[in-house]
């Protein structure tokens, strides 16, 4: 049987990722402040320690509870204007509390590192899709926080022979299939919850970031990839890990625009959505779509969830199921 360590687990891709682990059988430990996570988000299969991965202490006696078989990082700070505010923060909190969680992982022995990274990598990408060879220019402080992180994963695996998986997600959307876990921001700012919300009548309408961008309708196009997808390639990238270290673009390849998204919600719950355009959002780029073909290339992924209806049902049902979300 497989150990691993997560951080940030209690979050939303982090949960979903420790399901995908439990579901085959692996053990799992989450180390988690609660900060933006959720206790009860963590299946009770897993171990948790409630613990900020900035007290040194606590993460050396975390990681002590190993041998680890591998490191998965999802705990960050992850909105982007709030990193245009306060850039020093993410670069501290993210990029400076993930280097010492590597050096502690070094000290500990372990082998494999898979960082949740980021599509805000690319802040003004020159093709369409976005594929790995797609210059790397951050969009904000958070992506650029996690650029740094990438980079001394490169190191680490050249002076150390630590082996990493970078996985650069576009929008994660949905839930667990079978309703086990689902996403709950606070406060939450990401388009398909907020729109759900709208269709339920627990928002009034949901605001438009701007109709006049240049992509057909006016609105802006992203790539919006099921959370569950998204868990499946970190198996696989982990497996890659037994030859080499990698890094992955990671989306649907598929982009929907804005009024797409709105549509599929009415067609999805049966309810009108009420609608608002408003300004644009500083640092929306146009049109966002990864191309995953290394990833499908190398590991054999491809999503089993590609249709947005389906991503839609899925968040649907458990922001339906959980009106107060993970209520704690
Ligand atoms: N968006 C919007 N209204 C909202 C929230 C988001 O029009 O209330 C738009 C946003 O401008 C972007 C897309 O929806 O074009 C997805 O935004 P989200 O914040 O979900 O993810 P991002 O692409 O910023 O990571």
């Amino acid at each position: 049987m497989k150990r691993y360590l997560v951080t940030g687990g209690a979050g939303y891709v982090g949960s979903h990722l420790v399901l995908a682990l439990l579901d085959r059988g692996d053990q799992v430990t989450v180390i988690d402040n609660l900060r933006q996570g959720h206790r009860a988000a963590v299946p009770a299969a897993a171990r948790f320690i409630e613990a900020d991965i900035a007290d040194a202490a606590a993460l050396d006696a975390a990681l002590a509870g190993g041998p680890w078989d591998a490191v998965f990082h999802f705990a960050a700070l992850s909105l982007v204007g709030e990193s245009m505010k306060l850039p020093f923060r993410y670069f501290t909190e993210n990029a400076g509390y993930a280097f010492r969680l590597i050096e502690a992982c070094l000290r500990h022995g372990v082998r494999k590192f898979v960082l949740s990274s980021t599509a805000n990598l690319f802040g003004n990408p020159e093709r369409i899709p976005i594929d790995e060879a797609e210059r790397i220019e951050p969009g904000s402080p958070y992506g650029e926080s996690k650029y740094m992180i990438e980079r001394a994963l490169a190191w680490a695996d050249q002076v150390s022979g630590l082996r990493s998986a970078c996985l650069r997600y576009f929008n994660a959307a949905g839930a667990d299939p079978a309703g086990r876990a689902g996403e709950d921001h606070r406060p939450e700012t990401h388009l398909i919850p907020l729109v759900i919300d709208a269709a339920l009548g627990r928002r009034p309408e949901i605001a438009v970031f701007g109709n006049d961008y240049p992509t057909p309708d006016g609105t802006c196009i992203r790539d919006y990839i099921h959370v569950a997808d998204l868990a499946t390639a970190h198996l696989l990238a982990l497996d890659a890990l037994e030859t080499r270290s990698v890094t992955y673009n990671l989306g649907n390849g598929q982009g929907h625009s804005v009024m797409e998204v709105i549509r599929a919600v009415e067609a999805v719950s049966g309810r009108r959505v009420p609608v608002r355009i408003a300004p644009r959002r500083p640092g929306d780029p146009a049109r966002l779509v990864a191309s995953s073909e290394k990833l499908r290339r190398e590991t054999g992924w491809s999503p089993q969830y590609p249709d947005l209806h389906t991503i839609v049902r899925h968040a649907l049902d458990w922001r339906d199921s959980h009106p107060d979300g993970y209520a704690d």
